[in-house]
C-alpha cells in the first residue's frame, strides 16, 4: 500500500509563527511515521508538507489489504494527531491521507508513478471530504475499509448485547478420543450473520476491543471448564486463543490468576495457545510471563507453527509443552512434497524437544494415516468434528466415544 499525507492547514503555521516552527514541526512529523513503522516499510518526504509512506505485504486478498491499510492508516493519523510541543509553541495539526493499493488486478503494467498519482487523487478526496480524513484511489476498496470501520463500531457493542459465544473443536488422541478441547470465539451479528473471528479479530486487535474480549473469552472457557467438572466428565485441557495485544499486557498474568479463582477452575485443565510472532517480539518478557503461567499449572502451546519466522533455537529456550502445526502445510501432505517433509521435520523435532504435537486442520483419512504413521500425537480438525456450540460438545464429551477414523 502507499499512503499519501498531507498535513492539514500546515500553511497557517508557516505564515502565523514562521518558517522555522514549520521546520520543526515537520521533524516531529517525521519521528512520528518512522516511529509508527515496521521495518520492512519505507516512509520517505516528498516536499513540503507532503509525505510517503510504502507498506509492504499488507496481505494477498484485496479487501483484507484494504482493512489492514485502513488500520495502519488510522494508527498514524491518531499519532499525528496528537499535541505537539515545538520551540515552545504547542501545536496540533491532523493528516489528510489517500491510499493506493498494488498491484491491482485492473492494470498490472501500472508503475509507481501510476500509484503515486493514484496516492495523491485519494489524498485530494480526503482533502475534498472535510480534512482530517482516509480515502482509498479505488472504489470497492473504499468499501471494504468502510465495511471495516462498520465492524469496529459494531464491535464495541456486541459483548454486552450478547452476541458473542464459545465454540469448541475437539482435539484428540491417535485413537480418536477426545483429550481436550479449543475454544474458538463467534460472534453472531444482528444483521450480517455470523461474522469470523479471522475478520474482527485483527479489528479487535487494532482498536484495543481484544483486551475486553479476550478476557470474556478466558472467563467463559475457565466457567466451562468447571462446569464439565461439575457434571462429572472432565476435559483434559481447554485451550484458549491469546492474541498479542492480551499477551503483552503488564497484568496479564495476574488477570488470568483472577480469572482462575473466580470461576473455581483448575489450571491444570486450562491451555493457553501463543503464536510465534508475539513470542519473539519480545523475548525475554515472554519467557518470563510464560514461567509464571506454567507454574501456575497452565499448557503453553505455539500456535500455526512454521507459518512464522521463529528460529529453532527460540524454540529450545520457551516453556513449551505443544506445538500445533498449521494447516496449510497438513492441508497439502498429499499434493506437496516439501510440505509432507516439513510435517515429518516438525513432528521428529517436537519429540526431540520434548514437545507434543497437534496436527491441526485434519480434514481426510490420507491426512491422519500420513500423521499417524509418524507419530504425531493429537488431532484436530473437521475429519473429527468441527468446532460446535456448548450442549453439542457436551454430548460428545459425555460419550467420550471415539470420533469416527475410517481405516484406510
Ligand atoms: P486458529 O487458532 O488457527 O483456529 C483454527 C481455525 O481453523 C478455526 O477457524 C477452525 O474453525 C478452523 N478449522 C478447524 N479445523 C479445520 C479443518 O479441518 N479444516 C479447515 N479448513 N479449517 C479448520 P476459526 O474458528 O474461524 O478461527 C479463526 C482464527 O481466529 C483462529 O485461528 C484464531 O487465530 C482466531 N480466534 C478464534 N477465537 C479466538 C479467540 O477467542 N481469541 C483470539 N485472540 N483469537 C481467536
Ligand atoms: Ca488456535
Ligand atoms: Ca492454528
Amino acid at each position: 500500500a502507499m499512503l499519501f499525507l498531507d498535513l492539514d492547514r500546515f500553511k497557517n503555521i508557516n505564515d502565523s509563527l514562521g518558517h522555522h516552527v514549520g521546520d520543526a514541526l515537520l521533524q516531529e512529523v517525521a519521528k512520528r511515521l518512522t516511529n509508527d513503522m515496521r521495518l520492512e516499510d519505507t516512509v520517505s518526504r516528498l516536499g513540503g508538507d507532503e509525505f510517503i509512506m510504502l507498506l509492504s505485504d499488507m496481505g494477498k486478498e484485496p479487501s483484507n489489504a484494504a482493512s489492514q491499510t485502513q488500520v495502519k492508516a488510522e494508527q498514524v493519523q491518531r499519532n499525528l494527531s496528537k499535541p505537539y510541543k515545538v520551540l515552545g509553541h504547542d501545536l496540533h495539526i491532523t493528516p489528510s491521507i489517500g491510499v493506493a493499493l498494488f498491484p491491482s488486478d485492473d492494470d498490472p503494467n501500472e508503475d509507481s508513478n501510476d500509484i503515486l498519482r493514484q496516492a495523491d487523487t485519494a489524498m485530494y478526496r480526503a482533502k475534498d471530504d472535510g480534512r482530517d480524513a482516509i480515502r482509498f484511489f479505488l472504489p470497492s476498496m473504499q468499501a471494504a475499509a468502510d465495511q471495516r470501520l462498520g465492524i469496529e463500531k459494531d464491535l464495541r457493542f456486541a459483548l454486552d448485547r450478547q452476541e458473542m459465544s464459545l465454540f469448541f473443536q475437539p482435539q484428540v488422541d491417535r485413537e480418536g478420543r477426545i483429550v481436550g478441547a479449543e475454544t474458538l470465539l463467534r460472534w453472531l451479528h444482528p444483521e450480517k450473520g455470523y461474522i469470523s473471528p479471522a475478520d474482527f479479530i485483527p479489528v479487535a486487535e487494532a482498536t484495543g476491543l481484544i483486551l475486553p474480549i479476550g478476557h470474556w473469552v478466558l472467563e467463559m472457557s475457565c466457567r466451562q471448564i468447571k462446569a464439565w467438572n461439575d457434571q462429572g466428565m472432565p476435559i483434559g485441557h481447554l485451550a484458549v486463543n491469546v492474541s498479542p495485544r492480551q499477551f503483552r499486557q503488564p497484568n496479564f498474568i495476574r488477570e488470568i490468576h483472577q480469572i482462575i479463582k473466580q470461576t473455581g477452575a483448575d489450571a491444570d485443565q486450562l491451555g493457553l495457545e501463543l503464536t510465534e510472532g508475539m513470542v519473539i517480539d519480545n523475548i525475554g518478557d515472554t519467557i518470563e510471563k510464560m514461567q509464571a503461567l506454567k507454574i501456575m499449572g497452565i499448557e503453553l502451546s505455539i500456535d500455526d507453527f512454521g507459518t512464522g519466522y521463529s528460529s529453532l533455537a527460540y524454540l529450545k529456550r520457551l516453556p513449551l509443552d505443544i506445538i500445533k502445526i498449521d494447516q496449510s502445510f497438513v492441508r497439502d501432505i498429499q499434493t506437496d512434497e516439501s510440505d509432507a517433509a516439513i510435517v515429518e521435520t516438525i513432528i521428529s523435532m517436537a519429540h526431540h524437544l520434548g514437545l507434543k504435537v497437534i496436527a491441526e486442520g485434519v480434514e481426510t483419512d490420507f491426512e491422519y494415516n500420513f500423521l499417524n504413521q509418524r507419530d504425531c500425537g493429537g488431532y484436530q480438525g473437521y475429519y473429527f468434528s468441527r468446532p460446535v456450540p456448548e450442549k453439542e460438545f457436551t454430548i460428545m464429551l459425555k460419550a467420550n466415544k471415539k470420533l469416527p477414523i475410517i481405516e484406510g
